[in-house]
């Protein structure tokens, strides 16, 4: 009989697929992750447990809903209808409208021939690589080329992240920019700044996304074009935008995010975060109590931002409010503080006492901000006194 052949060791990038989805669950699909939870991710660097959920593709606002703490952001249907609608009238004629508008905004001058590849079908890898050979055949034609919906990826901690943006023009130059069409309006010239401010975010993670993958990535322009409807009409118009700042602010938050596989080891035993029990066919969920402990065995960097961008948001806040921590506060607070993480701490600072509350860094004559917290409390009590006796004297004359 031979001898029994070695068994050779899967590779690494197998075991990691294999470990996150036993996170997910073994029969649960990966979430998808798109360019503004990306964008979101990038926001807020510290966070391991979003960097974990989203790494391994549990879907964050099924898994908040069954810990009872839902998210409440999000498009409506409605909004999405509007948006497709709107898309798809900007995408009509072969993108001849879209053309023209880039062209009028960059100073180009109109495009008489467009190539638009197919791009459809297959997998997302597949898609991928279609991509990266029509960005290589448009950038060698020297004629203009338009891709609707080409497939992009990024590495992000350690796990790819599939990613489509609405279109991405080449010019006959080489130059590649990508157009983001957007359904709020542009009304007498100017948008909501905020809305702006996360499309040029979400735009910065195509950008660093094609980078990644055309074979020239000085041809990928940093001036994106944002499409959206004029005024209360469905009639679009389109602004340049640049995104050079976000794109650095977003290249090194990402590089910042600490791979998901040095969080997933650092997991106890038997973690998970599969919302259907093992073998239990009867139950749809469950308990949130396991759920919780399997989220609060991943560090967590919540800060007031998270409630506008991440569907753990109502359950990181609750957890942080109980453990009194200052995040809660907002991230500027939080920085002021130094070494003084809860509220008890601080409190303990500002009275002068010294009973435990205070954290190593946060004794006498150590932490600045204890010395600025005991002198804005005498300050308080002076003003206080002052006033006290400004009101007695009042009362008494
Ligand atoms: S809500 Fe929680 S999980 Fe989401 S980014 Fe904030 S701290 Fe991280």
């Amino acid at each position: 009989m031979p001898p029994p052949r070695p068994q050779t060791p899967p590779p690494p990038a197998t075991e990691l697929r294999q470990r996150l989805a036993e996170l997910r669950g073994p029969t649960t699909p990966p979430h998808p992750l798109d360019a503004r939870a990306l964008a979101a991710l990038a926001a807020n660097p510290g966070c391991r447990r979003r960097a974990l959920l989203d790494g391994a593709g549990v879907d964050k606002a099924a898994l908040a809903r069954a810990m009872g703490a839902p998210a409440t952001f999000g498009q409506s249907q409605f909004a999405f209808a509007r948006g497709h609608a709107f898309e798809a009238r900007v995408r009509a004629g072969g993108g001849a409208e879209l053309l023209r508008l880039l062209c009028e905004r960059l100073g180009e001058e109109p495009a008489v021939e467009t190539a638009v590849p197919d791009l459809s079908g297959g997998g997302p890898q597949e898609r991928v690589g279609r991509t990266r050979l029509a960005l290589e055949e448009a950038v060698k034609s020297g004629g203009w080329t338009l891709l609707f919906h080409p497939m992009l990826v990024l590495d992000v901690a350690g796990s790819p992240v599939w990613l489509e943006p609405d279109a991405v023009v080449v010019r006959p130059d080489g130059g590649i920019t990508v157009v983001e069409v957007k359904s709020f309006p542009v009304v007498d010239g100017s948008a909501d700044a905020a809305k702006v401010g996360a499309a040029a975010r979400q735009a910065a993670v195509y950008v660093l996304a094609l980078e990644a993958l055309a074979a020239a990535p000085g041809l990928v322009r940093h001036t994106v074009l944002l499409i959206c409807p004029r005024d209360f009409s469905n009639l679009p118009t389109a602004e340049p935008v640049d995104v050079r700042k976000q794109v650095a602010v977003t290249r090194r938050q990402l590089a910042r995010l600490t791979r998901v596989e040095e969080i997933a080891a650092a997991l106890p035993e038997g973690t998970t975060f599969d919302l259907r029990p093992a073998g239990d066919g009867g139950t749809p969920t469950r308990p949130a109590a396991e759920l919780e402990a399997a989220v609060g065995s991943v560090r967590a960097a919540y800060a007031p931002d998270c409630l506008a961008a991440c569907e753990l948001a109502f359950h990181c806040r609750a957890e942080a409010r109980t453990a009194g921590a200052v995040q809660t506060l907002g991230r500027g607070v939080r920085g002021e503080l130094g070494g003084l993480t809860t509220v008890e701490a601080v409190l303990a600072a500002a009275l002068g006492e010294d009973d435990g509350a205070l954290g190593e860094g946060g004794r006498d004559g150590e932490d600045p901000a204890v010395e600025a917290l005991r002198r804005a409390a005498a300050l308080r009590n002076e003003a206080l006194t002052a006033s006290g006796a400004a009101a007695g004297g009042v009362l008494c004359g």
